[in-house]
């Protein structure tokens, strides 16, 4: 977890003058006017400037950002940004630091799921957050009968991803789906069409207000930022959807990815992206392998234990990779 917490467990005064030589907050929203800083102690967001010398350095701020702050003022809601701690990620798309965890949503019908779009999103996000396995959403359960929920369960639980299957029109799995994002910030991907919108709406239907209050405290229009922002669940919503502890969640928007838009990593390195195959890749006797034609390969020696869709995924994203990296 980096840097949202909920607890109280140090008074105002250790908070604003820990040994980091200020408060820390965590940027919610990055403008050229300026930041939003979140500040969990006091839970309140801080309109703050960077100290000119951060400028002068080059340090760049972006949202997710964990920063040390001076100057706060809690009754004017200012501070001054003094550094900006190590991040432990950075997504590029959109620019946002130190995310928990990516969800990945997608439809079971209307549009149909799609087996390589859904492994593409997994590789980028893969690339992207190191540190956590996405989480696959499926949404529109009440258009899917029981066998697809089974088939989707059954290609991706064995592969170690955890698998939450929604509505967001009934309201079926949002409990559990609610319970995932205590205590991080969650950032939400997938094609459109897919309902995230429907299901953003149905965790916090304020999200689309308080989007509105981050405006007017910047006196600028939400289409003239650059940069993402973080978006707190409301503790009342939360406890509506099941989650009983007072807890805290910061979610984050995504565009929608055009092909070129993907991560692909190295064509040889591909294979450790996709669990299945790299089982059997470990023990590959060549250090130059693709997996896909060589003789004696292991993976292909194991290509019935293998899901063929996954491995069709795979060698269309290699041909990409090789085509992108010639
Ligand atoms: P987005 O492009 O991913 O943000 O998708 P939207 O939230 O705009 O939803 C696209 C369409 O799917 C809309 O007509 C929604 O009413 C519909 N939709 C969203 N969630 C569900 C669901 O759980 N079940 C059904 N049947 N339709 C849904
Ligand atoms: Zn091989």
């Amino acid at each position: 977890m980096s840097g949202f917490s909920d607890s109280i467990s140090e008074s105002d005064e250790t908070v604003l003058s820990d040994k980091t030589g200020g408060t820390v907050g965590t940027v919610i929203r990055s403008h050229a006017g300026g930041y939003l800083v979140y500040q969990p102690e006091l839970d309140i967001n801080l309109l703050c400037q960077a100290r000119g010398r951060l400028k002068k350095e080059g340090v760049s701020i972006v949202t997710g950002d964990r920063v040390t702050l001076d100057d706060v003022d809690p009754e004017k809601g200012k501070g001054v940004i003094t550094s900006c701690l190590e991040r432990e990620n950075l997504l590029s798309r959109p620019l946002l630091a130190n995310v928990d965890q990516v969800i990945i949503v997608q439809a079971i019908h209307q549009p149909d799921w799609n087996a390589l779009v859904c492994d593409r999103y997994l590789v980028h996000f893969q690339l992207e957050v190191r540190s956590s396995l996405p989480v696959l959403c499926f949404n529109k359960s009440d258009l899917a009968s029981e066998d697809d929920k089974k088939t989707l369960r059954s290609i991706y639980e064995p592969l170690g991803y955890l698998v939450t299957i929604v509505s967001a029109i009934t309201g079926e799995g949002m409990d559990g789906l609610a319970n995932l994002l205590v205590s991080k910030a969650t950032v939400f991907a997938g094609p459109s069409g897919v309902g995230k919108s429907t299901l953003l709406n149905r965790l916090d239907p304020e999200l689309r207000l308080k989007i509105g209050v981050m405006e007017n405290d910047f006196g600028v229009g939400r289409h003239t930022t650059t940069s993402s922002e973080l978006y707190r669940i409301s503790k009342q919503q939360l406890k509506g959807l099941g989650v009983d502890e007072e807890s805290i969640a910061w979610i984050a928007d995504t565009p929608g990815f055009g092909l070129s838009e993907f991560k692909h990593p190295e064509p040889l390195d591909l294979v450790w992206q996709f669990p299945d195959l790299a089982k059997f890749a470990v023990d590959c006797k060549y250090s130059d392998c693709t997996h896909l034609v060589e003789q004696g390969c292991n993976v292909l020696a194991n290509l019935e234990q293998i899901d063929p869709t996954r491995f069709d995924n795979y060698s269309i994203m290699v041909k990409e990779s090789q085509s992108e990296k010639s």
